[in-house]
């Protein structure tokens, strides 16, 4: 069996074990005769995998009695306005710190809902996150959203702002559980799993379950977070195979031992990619400024698109996939989630190395 050495931005790579026990489960699901695909979502098989998938979530994210998990569909890209329904209630503002793409976008989608407002923003041309210190909340803010990964340009938060009374919102949809972090810091989380927590599908939102007490009432019912907490997340039929898989990758974690172990192999991962560009006399260049590089994409350039090119296709045949950068940034972009083994990272520094051997 060969495996490619994916480096996808997503839908990216699962760990091997994972994919190997849902293959070994797919015809028999724990002695029932049927894989879980094929069972009503509200049978007790069904439900003991939507229920220990939450507790697990919750486990892994160390946080405190009073969140909830929930289930949902339409990916990040419909947080984006299901937030501001929710939350985004009337003489308050959307408050959002801008910082790329990601960022945009989810500003996009709130001003079509409210008001909203800019309480910080990178630089023109720079990929980097702004200073804690530079983000201005409006006091009339209804909550502060920031992104904590982003996918695109390869910047990340090193340390997230306190936000008082106001409640602090992320986009994790590239970066959760890449790292502890003090979750109990935030109202609400979001992300689309098809990064770090299993495959497209499900969209995770984890929030404070008094969160929503003043959510408007005329939100139709399936955007209204509500519905889904007061349901288990089984108002409607939800997507059962890739909870499923989020189940096992959440347990997989857990074997790893847990997220720090997953963050410290995250961090030599990316530290293997980060020396080699570094160290490369300028043939290799990060993107990102450095204080705001992303231990989930590395983007990086060389300095011609002829070189690139040639990269991409040296990569190609040797068996590396998903190294291009986003269409809209061009250059090239590794992404090293949580399942990108140790191993893929070591093959491409060694390519980049041979590269720049042969090319430099
Ligand atoms: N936010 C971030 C940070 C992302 O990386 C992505 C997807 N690449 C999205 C939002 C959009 O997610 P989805 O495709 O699940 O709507």
């Amino acid at each position: 069996m060969t495996r490619a050495y994916n480096f996808n931005a997503g839908p990216a790579a699962l760990p091997l074990e994972v994919l190997q026990k849902a293959q070994e489960e797919i015809v028999d699901f724990k002695g029932i005769g049927m894989s879980i695909m094929e069972v009503s979502h509200r049978s007790k098989e069904y439900e003991a995998v939507n229920d220990e998938t939450q507790q697990l979530l919750l486990e892994l994210l160390e946080l405190p009695a009073g969140y909830k998990v929930l289930f949902l569909q339409g990916g990040a890209s419909t947080q984006f306005a299901m937030l501001p329904m929710n939350l985004l209630t009337a003489g308050k503002v959307g408050s959002y710190v801008m910082t790329g793409s990601w960022a945009e976008k989810a500003i996009q989608e709130a001003k079509l809902i409210g008001e909203t407002h800019i309480a910080a923003s990178s630089k023109e041309g720079v990929l980097h996150i702004p200073a804690l210190s530079e983000i201005e909340i409006p006091e009339n803010a209804a909550y502060l959203h920031v992104t904590s990964n982003e996918t695109i340009a390869g910047t990340q938060y090193q340390e997230f702002p306190d936000t008082g009374s106001i409640p602090l919102v992320s986009d994790m949809s590239s970066d959760i559980l890449s790292r502890r972090i003090d979750a109990s810091k935030f109202s609400l989380i979001y992300a689309g799993a098809q990064k770090n927590l299993g495959p497209s599908g499900v969209t995770i939102v984890v929030a404070k379950e008094d969160l929503f007490n003043n959510a408007p009432k005329t939100i139709p019912t399936m955007l209204r977070y509500s519905t889904y907490l007061k349901n288990n997340s089984l108002y409607n039929t939800p997507p059962v195979y890739s909870i499923y898989m989020v189940n096992l990758v959440l347990k997989w974690v857990k074997e790893q031992g847990g997220v720090a172990a997953v963050e410290k192999a995250n961090r030599e991962k990316t530290d293997l990619i980060y020396n080699v560009l570094d160290n490369s006399g300028g043939f290799y260049e990060g993107l990102a400024q450095k204080d705001s590089r992303s231990i989930m994409n590395v983007t990086f350039k060389l300095q011609t698109e002829e070189l690139e090119k040639e990269f991409l296709a040296l990569a190609k045949k040797n068996g590396f996939v998903g190294l291009g950068g986003h269409r809209s940034v061009g250059h090239l972009r590794a992404s090293t989630y949580n399942a990108v083994p140790y191993a893929s990272c070591k093959a491409l520094v060694d390519l980049l190395d041979e590269f720049k051997r042969t090319h430099g």
